[in-house]
Formats: C-alpha cells, structure tokens, sequence
C-alpha cells in the first residue's frame, strides 16, 4: 500500500443555495484528482482523504495522507 501525502487547500465552495462558504480542497499529487468538502475542520480535510480514495481515478494509490503530518 502506498502511503500519499496530500496538500490540503482552504477554498470556497458554492453550496446548493449558491452561496460560498468555506471549504478545503485536498489534491491526489500523483494524477491530479480534487475533491472538497465543507468545513475546514480536521473532519473535513478527513472526509477529502475518503473522498479521494474512493474516488481517484487511479486505485494504486489508495492511502492518503495530509501533507505535513508527521507520520
Ligand atoms: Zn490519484
């Protein structure tokens, strides 16, 4: 299993009533796939790294990590 460090974004995100509010944004550095959430709580930036491992196109690298974590 390979361990990926992904940066983790502050953005702003429309909601469905199209309004911005506050997100993170956090980026597979190997193919490039986004995914946000809303928040920026350190639940958000986890519910990303999910986000990203059943969602990014390429499956080999399926353990994500936030960039600057010290394991
Ligand atoms: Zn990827």
């Amino acid at each position: 299993m390979t361990k990926v460090r992904c940066e983790i974004d502050a953005v702003e995100i429309e909601n469905d009533n199209g309004y911005l509010v506050d997100g993170v944004c956090a980026t597979c550095p190997i193919c490039g796939h986004e995914e946000e959430s809303f928040g920026t709580g350190g639940k958000s930036v986890l519910r990303c790294l999910v986000l990203l491992r059943e969602n990014c196109p390429n499956n080999q690298h399926n353990f994500y990590t936030e960039a600057g974590d010290s394991q």
